[in-house]
């Protein structure tokens, strides 16, 4: 079944290309001091300025010899020592040896480091178990890590924690880097209320806030919470105007689906230019996206999985371009073998909730249970995505399906 069959419904590939098209990365930079640049996307090469290490060292406790020494006797005399931080300093007599600790600057014309435990020791006497070393052995050499001048880190990198202590070895304290993109975001509708009040009839909890905001910031955002607003003409409209003059971008959730669309749809016309489209993705069907005068706008559909999924499928890239995190890539898919049947139809792109486990080194997957666009349990209980392809239809027990892993991004 081609897409044909799925009348009206846009592909996400089409969806993801109309936002991205427009997108101009923030271009403003800032100075951070290293320990608060985690998240922040580089707007600068890092550059080693020195060796790493930045000097021949030890890499065990042991003895400094030199190979000619130790061809003529295999017990010499330990005459000095050099520490890490307390290099040996002086001259190194033949026929003599230099204690070592891992870490500690190589004496001028060591070639090779024999560990302490191929040693037997008798005061300053010792004497090597191991009699043929190779030259190097155990040594470190200056740059073997880094050498000066590489080149460590891409701009449109965005910094773990990873990167973090790499770049704090080549002594670098500052990093440019580009500012946070601001997301302003609030629910809409009547029957949402807040955490800490009790529920009349008809009522639920707002939980689509608690979603948005972790992958807000996990995206390497900075998120604005506007809380929860009224189906009102005058509320939505003030609050629109509010958050596209503090935000890059703002994501509302609800009140995009048939129904209530006409609804946001005349004020988000007065406000910009907004398309409402019908994407041919399970969960997350109704989804709008546009310019404001002042912010991009994504509209997610208000069913609390549906909300969630559009924001990893749909909006991670977006940000993640707006942010200048051109290293970024797309969650990647892992094939695995059903344990379960998936019920699906043909014409959407579906992410069902599955969870994973890996069975002699083959992943194999089932179903969360119920995979209701307004159950997130199954968000909770799933450790990754099904990924059922538009044309397919439902999946046996024993198919291969693709798998997307949650990730740090995710939750
Ligand atoms: P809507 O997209 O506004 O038509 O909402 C679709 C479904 O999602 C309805 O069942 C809403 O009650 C529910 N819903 C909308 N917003 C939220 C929210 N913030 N938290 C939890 N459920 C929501
Ligand atoms: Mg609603």
């Amino acid at each position: 079944m081609g897409c044909c069959d799925a009348p009206g419904l846009m592909p996400i590939e089409e969806a993801l290309d109309k936002m991205l098209t427009p997108i101009t990365p923030v271009s403003e930079t800032l100075q951070l001091p290293l320990p608060e640049a985690l998240g922040f996307v580089l707007a600068e090469d890092i550059l080693s300025p020195i060796n790493v290490p930045p000097f021949d060292n030890s890499a065990m406790d042991g003895y400094a010899i030199r190979l000619r020494d130790l061809e003529k006797s295999t017990t010499l005399t330990m005459v000095g020592k050099s520490f890490a931080g307390a290099p040996f300093e002086g001259e190194w007599p033949e026929m003599t040896t230099i204690r070592i600790m891992t870490g500690a600057k190589i004496p001028e014309g060591c070639d090779a480091v024999i560990m302490q435990e191929n040693t037997s020791v008798e005061g300053n006497s010792i004497t090597f178990n191991q009699c043929s070393p190779k030259a190097n052995m155990n040594i470190r050499p200056t740059g073997d890590d880094i050498r000066q001048g590489d080149v460590v880190l891409r701009k449109g990198a965005r910094l773990t924690a990873r990167d973090i202590p790499m770049i704090a070895t080549l002594g670098i304290s500052h990093l440019t880097v580009y500012r946070k993109p601001k997301v302003a975001f609030f629910s809409t509708g009547d029957e949402l209320r807040p955490l800490g009040t009790t529920l009349s009839d008809g009522q639920i909890y707002d939980s689509n806030r608690y979603g948005i905001k972790p992958l807000i910031e996990n995206f390497g955002c900075e998120a604005i919470d506007l809380g929860i607003i009224p189906d009102c003409q005058e509320t939505l409209k003030a609050t629109f105007e509010d958050a596209q003059l503090q935000a890059d971008v703002v994501i509302t959730s609800g009140g995009v689906s048939v129904g209530e669309a006409d609804y946001t749809k005349d004020i988000l016309e007065e406000l910009g230019q907004i398309g409402f489209w019908k994407l041919a993705i399970k969960p997350g069907k109704p989804f709008a996206f546009g310019e404001l005068d002042h912010a991009w706008f994504c509209g997610l559909p208000g069913n609390p999985v549906s909300a969630v999924l559009t924001m990893y499928v749909l909006v991670q890239p977006l940000i993640a371009k707006l942010s200048g995190h051109s290293e970024w890539k797309a969650p990647e898919s892992i094939p695995a073998i059903t344990r379960s049947a998936f019920k699906k139809a043909p014409g959407r792109t579906d992410y069902q909730r599955g969870i994973y486990t890996l069975e002699d080194g083959q992943f194999v997957v089932e179903t969360t249970g119920n995979q209701s666009s307004g159950a997130f349990r199954s968000m909770s209980l799933a450790n990754c995505f099904v990924v059922l392809e538009r044309d397919r239809g439902s999946v046996e027990a024993g198919e291969t399906v693709q798998i997307q892993l949650f990730n740090p991004t995710l939750f």
